[in-house]
């Protein structure tokens, strides 16, 4: 069951071969037997998924099923959930439990879907690798020496050992595309102010875009059609008519014109996913698409102004723990100075702490335009470069990760190197552009991705490009054998 997609388990529901009750109980045990290994799981709720699937199984009886119904899902643990704990990874969260849903977990719930639990990820989503959790590092399934990605490597290592047969991410700067390509999945970072931020709690408000992560191109846009969609609760939300992101995913490539950027294959890719990439395009190629030689010029500027950016808003955003509200409290203050200073010095990780004092550097008034406001300029200028790329081609193709998946503990002690493993990703986000990651091929044992980058509101043509892309390979139907057989 674990091998099928969504909609052959939707078919399967739909015929009774199963209901959703043995499916979640199914996944509920998966989740027992291996997550021990993985640590993909922060929270499994074993009692609201049974509950949820018994009613999905009503409506699978009474004929009201949607495309989605009984089938079990994995929340990033980022977004809120009523009544069930919502950690972002930190301990400042430990035990928060939120007293409402985030518009993302609601969209699913209506949609039918069954949420098995919360994921593992980098605290308050700030990581390329998830060794920033509170609740220790996810392992990679494909490789228990290497990282999973981030900061949704919960979500990404629980579909790639088949924990869950999709998963919700968020990405900033890479954190879906990412953890997709080190772990063999497909996942969607959509175009800015498509999916609600609602109740996803924020890290950088102006790049954060939740998404889903998922087996195939397939499995991405039933699982999108749920996400998207206009909220009123969320003021970046864009109310414009929705979309059935299935429907083009059977389109000719034939004239596609393809762009690959001189500045996305130039040194600083490792040679073999150099060489997977090259493979990817011929095959695109041979399905009729015309490449493109294009430039991005200002690519090398996308790390100096995302770490400008990303931290001044976090820096702003995580301002409201403080230990009043809600969240860590340390215990006996002295004074009220006290209180925050130790909250907030026992309740944040390290890393998160180095994001807050550069945000709070950056924008402080003797260096806010050299730093914040230069930042924005450049970012306006990333953004150009897109505008004129898209002029020439549909699409832009390159890698998803300077290299395959690294070891654990490899870059946690070099911030900047960690740094550097989202040089592809981040001017995605800077621009509010939709991306994809997808698989592409192997480095020995661990999994490469290959990105592609559309204009405002292409998700649909990027999934059928995707789509056609696995009809002829089979990258994406490879699993881990230590987990699944
Ligand atoms: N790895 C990047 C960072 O550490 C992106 C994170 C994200 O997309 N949430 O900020």
């Amino acid at each position: 069951m674990h091998h099928q997609s969504l909609s052959e388990l939707s078919s399967h529901l739909q015929q009774r071969s199963f209901s959703s009750e043995e499916l979640t109980h199914y996944f509920l045990r998966r989740i027992n037997q291996y997550d021990a290994q993985l640590n993909s799981f922060i929270t499994v709720t074993p009692e609201t998924a049974l509950a949820q699937a018994r009613a999905a199984d009503k409506c699978l009886q009474t004929g009201t099923a949607g495309p989605l119904t009984g089938i079990p899902i994995a929340h990033k643990d980022i977004f809120c959930t009523n009544g069930i704990k919502t950690s972002c990874g930190s301990k400042m969260l430990d035990h928060f439990v939120a007293p409402y849903n985030a518009t993302v977990v609601e969209k699913c719930q209506a949609a039918g879907l069954v949420m098995l639990g919360k994921t593992n990820m980098d605290e308050f989503a700030m990581g390329s690798s998830n060794e920033s959790s509170f609740y220790g590092p996810v392992i990679n399934p494909w490789d228990s020496k290497a990282v999973p990605g981030g900061s949704s490597g919960g979500s990404a290592a629980a579909v790639a050992a088949r924990l869950t047969p999709v998963a919700t991410g968020t990405d900033t700067g890479g954190s879906i595309r990412q953890p997709a390509a080190l772990c063999n999945l497909t996942g969607l970072k959509p175009t800015y102010g498509l999916v609600s931020r609602y109740g996803m709690i924020a890290f950088a408000s102006s790049l954060d875009q939740g998404g889903p992560l998922a087996k195939s191109a397939q499995d991405v846009a039933l699982l999108l059609n749920a996400m998207a969609g206009f909220d009123p609760r969320d003021s970046t939300s864009l109310n414009r008519p929705g979309e059935d992101y299935t429907a083009q995913l059977n389109n000719s490539l034939v004239g596609l014109n393809v762009g690959l950027p001189k500045e996305f294959f130039s040194d600083g890719l490792d040679p073999e996913v150099g060489k997977l990439l090259q493979n990817a395009i011929s095959e695109l190629e041979s399905a009729g698409a015309i490449l493109h030689d294009i430039e991005l010029p200002h690519t090398a500027l996308a790390v100096p102004v995302y770490y400008i950016i990303a931290p001044a808003e976090c820096s702003s955003n995580l301002s409201r723990f403080d230990g009043v509200r809600f969240g860590y409290r340390c215990h006996e203050p002295k004074d009220l100075m006290d209180l925050f200073k130790r909250s907030r010095g026992e309740g944040f990780g390290a890393e998160v702490k180095r994001r807050i004092m550069i945000g709070t550097y950056a924008l402080s008034a003797g260096y806010y335009d050299a730093y914040y406001l230069k930042a924005q300029q450049i970012r306006r200028l990333l953004t150009q470069d897109f505008k004129n790329a898209f002029q020439q081609v549909d699409v832009i193709l390159g890698p998803t990760s300077p290299t395959p998946a690294f070891n654990l503990g490899e870059r946690v002690d070099d911030p900047l190197k960690m740094y550097l493993s989202d040089i592809y990703t981040l001017s995605v986000n800077l621009a509010g552009l939709p991306g994809l990651s997808l698989p592409a091929g192997f480095v020995g044992t661990r999994p490469c991705g290959m990105q592609l980058i559309g204009n405002y509101f292409s998700e649909a043509r990027l999934l059928n490009i995707a789509h056609q892309y696995q009809l002829r390979t089979d990258w994406h139907r490879a699993s881990p054998k230590q987990f699944v057989d």
